[in-house]
């Protein structure tokens, strides 16, 4: 619990200098990327296909980590509604169903008739969700399921577990996760979880992590039926 508390001081400061770091890149970035584009253009791409290909790759790397940190801001629309988590989950598999098939990987789901709904932030549950099926289909390279299943739970809590069969992860990393650039990824960022974290902790709900090497890691994520304290 000490370590709870301790960890979420820390993304607080992150998220706050993250945030303004973020918006003040963003615009020398469209800049960059716009003239790249020029210059490719009127360059033809033939001779230079290579290193233009490589400045676009980095590019989208700076633009998903400054996308992840300014997720961690107070987001432009933040709207908390009453939303059933399945109508969420859905849009989200949907979302990441082309990159899933394209890395043969399947989704299956499993979800309880008549769900209550969660006091919610759709879009930042986007982004969690988003984050763990990342990191799910990442882990399996040669493919495999990723097991969804949403329901009801003791203490007037939704759960949602999040199974892959990949690597899983040795147990003295399980407490790494979450923790601000902790990626054992060649082109990791280590944010999305700690992303995920900041925004599941914001709901008043839990994150949980149940590991076996070699077999698979579940994440399961509790959150609140209703309205939460306070925001
Ligand atoms: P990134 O995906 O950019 O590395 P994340 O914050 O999403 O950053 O994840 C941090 C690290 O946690 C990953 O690099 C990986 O080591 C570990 N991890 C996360 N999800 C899983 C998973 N489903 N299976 C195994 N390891 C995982
Ligand atoms: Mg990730």
């Amino acid at each position: 619990m000490e370590n709870q508390l301790r960890k979420s001081d820390t993304l607080t400061v992150v998220g706050e200098l993250a945030a303004g770091i973020a918006h003040e890149i963003r615009n020398p970035m469209t800049a960059l990327k716009g003239f790249i584009q020029l210059l490719q253009n009127s360059m033809g791409e033939d001779q230079y296909a290579m290193y233009f290909d490589v400045i676009t790759s980095e590019l989208k790397r700076i633009e998903s980590i400054i996308t992840e940190f300014l997720v961690l801001a107070k987001p432009q629309a933040i709207s908390y509604q009453r939303k059933n988590a399945t109508v969420i989950m859905k849009e989200t598999l949907d979302l990441l169903s082309a990159q899933a098939s394209l890395e043969n990987v399947q989704f299956i789901t499993s979800i309880e008739e008549g769900l209550p709904d969660i006091y919610c932030e759709p879009n930042q549950l986007k982004q969690v969700f988003i984050n763990i099926l990342k990191n799910a289909i990442e882990v399996m390279p040669k493919g495999g399921t990723v097991s969804v299943a949403l329901e009801k739970i003791e203490g007037e809590q939704v759960l949602i577990s999040i199974r892959d069969e990949g690597t899983g992860i040795p147990e003295d990393k399980l407490k790494k996760l979450g923790e601000p650039f902790y990626t054992t990824k060649e082109r990791g960022t280590g944010l999305g979880l700690m992303v995920s974290y900041k925004i599941v902790e914001e709901h008043n709900g839990t994150i949980e992590v149940s590991s076996k090497l070699g077999k698979g890691t579940t994440f399961h994520i509790k959150l609140p039926i209703g309205s939460p304290t306070v925001h």
